[in-house]
């Protein structure tokens, strides 16, 4: 099939939006015989004027090719192997173009089959996820109709939708962040599958799907999304004591606002808290529908809620569980369970004192009686606090 080509007049990509180190790993491979573009992610946020999070390159070269090319990089992954290239801290992901039959509903378990740069994009998941962008020529290339899909705002998956999300339903989750976070619109083709295959979810890698979890609630769209995961029933069938907790409190849920005000930082900063912070606003309305009436019984009722939100399906990671039993129960020195106030105001030596105390900011700022508590532990003299906390690099 011969693609689409966008020319710079028409894109509107200027090249000094693309970031220049990915820009150098095109040309390095490129000197070197190889075929490589932009895809994917960083060409769909560039033509929709957003700053793109990340620049993924898909090349002709395998990976282990790519690995001798750069000396600062390394091969990652099984199930999709690709190549991280490394420029102090920030990467740049390299993978080879890959061929699927994208007719079948098999699972897929292992994708490492090498393929032509078309067969690369019909692999991909939504038309505006399949576009090549050309740094040399300046041209966008089109083979599955994603420019004009991107112009109209619309989300269809590449190929049969039934057949794609069952191959990998991660793909439905990856819908509705989509939706979430453009405000697109679904082709009906593609609500139909979704609403159809939307319990083959349970079928995925958890952790795939915690990392999309994750990721959205950094995404400064976490609100949208996670009420359409409950609205489609997702989030029942993902995290079932979170879904029912959605069901009970509908539009009085504690956890909405807390949502919102993530957004609003993230939207603001252009840089997300901590993780497991995030996680943690998930949690602490439920737990304080179950709290203990003495502080020694916290503990372990905060690892039993974890247990319950998280399983069946989730197995979270060791450290994860640590810091959120952490962040949650030191919430009750700033507010101690017996009602009576701190004796002082210090916070806690760890080094996650200050994100327990970030939790706290969340708290105070959807319950205004908090505020004036919360100031007092986030005096200047303990010489760091949340507003410090704001400017430190994102973490993990
Ligand atoms: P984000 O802005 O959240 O990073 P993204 O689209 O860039 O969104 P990535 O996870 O970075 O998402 O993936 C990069 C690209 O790889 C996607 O744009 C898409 O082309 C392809 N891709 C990612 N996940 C899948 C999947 N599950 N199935 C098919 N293609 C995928
Ligand atoms: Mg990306």
């Amino acid at each position: 099939v011969q693609p689409r080509i966008y020319t710079a007049d028409e894109h509107r990509i200027e090249l000094e939006k693309i970031d220049r180190h990915a820009h150098y790993v095109i040309q390095k491979l490129r000197e070197e015989g190889h075929a490589a573009y932009l895809v994917g992610g960083g060409v769909r946020d560039l033509l929709l004027g957003r700053r793109p999070k990340d620049f993924d390159i898909s090349t002709s070269a395998s990976p282990e090719e790519v690995r001798q090319i750069f000396r600062n990089s390394i091969l990652i992954g099984r199930r999709f192997r690709l190549v991280h290239v490394r420029f102090g801290q920030k990467v740049i992901e390299v993978s080879t173009f890959r061929s699927g039959d994208i007719e079948s509903s098999d699972l897929i378990v292992r994708d490492n089959e090498w393929g032509s740069e078309e067969e690369d994009v019909l692999r991909r998941d939504f038309t505006i996820n399949g576009l090549f962008y050309d740094p040399e020529k300046q041209v966008v290339i089109d083979y599955v109709d994603g420019y004009p899909d991107l112009s109209r705002r619309m989300l269809r998956t590449i190929g049969p939708p039934e057949a794609r999300f069952k191959q990998d339903p991660v793909r439905m989750i990856r819908l509705l962040k989509f939706a979430a976070r453009f405000g697109f619109e679904m082709d009906e083709q593609t609500y139909q599958a979704l609403l159809e295959c939307k319990s083959a979810i349970l079928q995925s890698a958890p952790a795939r799907v915690l990392e999309e979890l994750l990721r959205m609630l950094e995404s400064g769209a976490a609100l949208p999304f996670f009420r359409s995961l409950d609205q489609y029933g997702m989030l029942k069938d993902l995290l079932p004591a979170l879904g029912s907790y959605f069901e009970q409190k509908k539009e009085d849920n504690p956890i909405l606002p807390f949502l919102s005000l993530a957004d609003d930082l993230v939207q603001k900063e252009s840089r997300a808290p901590d993780r497991t912070l995030l996680l943690s606003l998930l949690l602490f309305p439920l737990l304080q529908e179950r709290l203990p009436h003495s502080s020694h019984l916290l503990q372990q009722e905060i690892h039993r809620l974890i247990d319950e939100v998280f399983s069946p399906f989730f197995l979270l990671p060791r450290k994860t569980r640590a810091i959120l039993v952490f962040l949650l129960s030191t919430q009750f020195r700033f507010t101690p369970l017996d009602g009576k106030e701190a004796r002082s105001f210090r916070l806690p030596k760890d080094p996650m004192a200050i994100t327990a105390l970030e939790l706290f900011y969340f708290r105070a700022a959807v319950s205004p009686d908090l505020q004036p508590l919360f100031h007092k532990w986030n005096q200047p003299s303990s010489k760091e606090g949340p507003h410090r906390t704001r400017r430190r690099r994102k973490q993990g």
